[in-house]
């Protein structure tokens, strides 16, 4: 099934809901941009009723949401700026994730701290103190213990089994918390969008909107070159670090963040992230976070960005010696630049605040619904983990200023493509890291035994997953495939051991 109540995003229906929406230009709700909040925002909007389209000018997940740590947080960090309301609604978004939204792409990552001796007892203390505080929230929050266990002391020897690369030179043991880790962000936003198609908004990719104002957008197909105008009750913006652009009234200040990738094996294949505080910084820490594909994400800077918005944004050799200089002072073995498999960089749509000069790092991390006369209605700031909230305030002020015929936001009970119980997910009947990405629907993916060889030798990616992104995920090209639908590009041998096949399934369905 490829029409609206089909979750199955391909070119051919792009091109079919493209056509009809040249027919008939008139929509509720026109979203600009793809990431996790435009999608979170058609998937709100279409859910309450209301006919949706979606313009992401590249490919869902192009901009910033697929840069992230990938982590889906319980607020921890905001409390400690005095931020307790923006805190709560972390905490209760995650546990909304875990249970309800998107259980199979989150598990319960445990991050250590280990107490070695750059590890005061008054910093230690403080640690502690946070870990409890972060217990408090879930708890607040009403997530069960039983997802996310309780934080703890642990001694050397667990602290070395969890992170096998850390110092045992002087290490009293090691602070332990539980926090929610996505398999992957662009997953969850490839997910998002695919769940807003089966209640029959119309996701259109390689379409960018221009002259949007409250109403209209002019609509730009990136593959044919054609344009046309369509009218909506409501436009929104969800255009992330180029709201601006779309509608020059918002004012962001970007800020970057970059993350190193390297092999799990470097870190001894650690199952905890190891987290280490930054000299002569409070509150703030480096992580080393285990991924898919034998990965290692170690994060994370901010860096404040002005000047232009590149496509994609790139890692300086400062951000770099940094995060290797602070993530060494906890390792048995310093890792050198020769470790670095590659680096990937975003940037933060943060809000500009008035007197305009804090750090980025200190800048408030809340999103703000943007209302202006003539001007679609923004969503900007904000974070990955509180999309659903930010796309439910775009739509409630879309509603109120349009008066547009929709029932309440029901997102906090619908369970995106692929999700079910834990239980129901550990027995199905394939293999771990396809249900970890998929859910229910790795089921589809075993279905031809002949299409779970790997991609290229050493990589959990079989062909069977190159296949699903272009007839289930809108997958367009290779670059769609490589780099969004499966992070084989985030590194770039990989990404090269992995192009022939790419090319060759999408020959196979008739799109190379
Ligand atoms: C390094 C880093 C780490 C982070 N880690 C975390 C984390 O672990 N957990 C967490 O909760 N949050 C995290 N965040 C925050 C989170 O990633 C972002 O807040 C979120 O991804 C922003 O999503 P968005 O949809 O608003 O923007 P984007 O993902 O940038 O999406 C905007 C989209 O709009 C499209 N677009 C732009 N202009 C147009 C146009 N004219 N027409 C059509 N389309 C257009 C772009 O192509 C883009 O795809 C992190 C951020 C960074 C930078």
């Amino acid at each position: 099934m490829t029409g609206p109540g089909s979750g199955a995003l391909s070119a051919a229906r792009r091109h079919h809901e493209l056509d009809r929406l040249a027919d008939d230009p008139t929509v509720d709700v026109l979203v600009i941009g793809g990431g996790v909040t435009g999608a979170g925002v058609a998937l709100d909007a279409a859910a309450r009723g209301l006919s949706v389209v979606l313009a992401e000018r590249h490919d869902l997940a192009f901009g910033t949401s697929r840069w992230s740590s990938k982590l889906v947080h319980g607020g921890l960090r905001y409390l400690a700026t005095g931020n307790v309301g923006i805190a709560h609604e972390s905490a209760v978004e995650r546990g909304l994730l875990m249970t309800v939204v998107a259980p199979h792409l989150i598990r319960s990552m445990p991050q250590l701290v280990p107490l070695l001796p750059s590890v005061g007892r008054g910093e230690s203390a403080l640690v502690r103190a946070g870990f409890l505080a972060g217990d408090a929230l879930r708890a607040a929050a009403r997530t069960p213990a039983a997802l996310l266990p309780r934080s703890c002391r642990v001694d050397a020897d667990r602290a070395a089994a969890l992170v096998p690369a850390v110092r045992r030179d002087g290490l009293r043991g090691g602070l332990l918390a539980h926090d929610g880790q996505l398999v992957d962000d662009a997953r969850l936003v490839v997910a998002l969008a695919r769940t807003a198609a089966t209640f029959g908004a119309r996701i259109l990719t390689r379409v960018s909107a221009h002259a949007a104002t409250a109403e209209t957008a002019v609509l730009h197909d990136e593959i044919t070159g054609g344009d046309f105008t369509v009218r909506a009750r409501a436009v929104i913006n969800a255009a992330g670090v180029w709201a601006g652009h779309v509608d020059p009234s918002i004012a962001l200040r970007p800020s970057r963040g970059t993350h190193l990738v390297l092999d799990a094996a470097v870190l001894g294949h650690p199952t905890a992230a190891l987290t280490v505080p930054i000299p002569g910084a409070t509150n703030r820490f480096v992580f080393a976070l285990p991924a898919q594909l034998g990965r290692v994400y170690l994060g994370l800077t901010d860096e404040d960005a002005p000047g232009d918005i590149p496509d994609v944004p790139h890692a300086t050799d400062t951000e770099i010696d940094f995060l290797l200089d602070t993530v060494n002072t906890a390792l048995a073995t310093a890792l050198t630049r020769d470790d670095v498999l590659a680096t990937y960089s975003g940037l933060r749509p943060l809000l500009r605040t008035a007197d305009g000069d804090g750090a980025t790092a200190d800048l408030s991390r809340k999103h703000a619904v943007v209302r202006a006369e003539g001007r679609p209605i923004g969503i900007v700031g904000g974070k990955l983990t509180t999309y659903r909230k930010m796309a439910q305030d775009a739509l409630d002020a879309a509603v109120a200023a349009t008066g547009l015929p929709a029932g309440p936001c029901n997102t906090h009970r619908i369970p995106l493509v692929g999700a079910a119980n834990r239980t129901s997910l550990a027995r199905l009947p394939a293999p771990v890291s396809l249900v970890r990405r998929y859910g229910t629907e790795a089921a589809q993916l075993t279905a031809d035994p002949g299409r779970l060889d790997p991609v290229a030798p050493g990589l959990d990616v079989c062909r069977a997953e190159f296949d699903f992104a272009i007839t289930h995920e809108g997958a367009l090209d290779a670059d769609d495939i490589l780099d969004r639908r499966t992070r084989i590009g985030l590194v770039p041998a990989d990404r090269a051991a992995a192009h022939e096949a790419a090319l060759s399934v999408l020959a196979e369905h008739r799109l190379a």
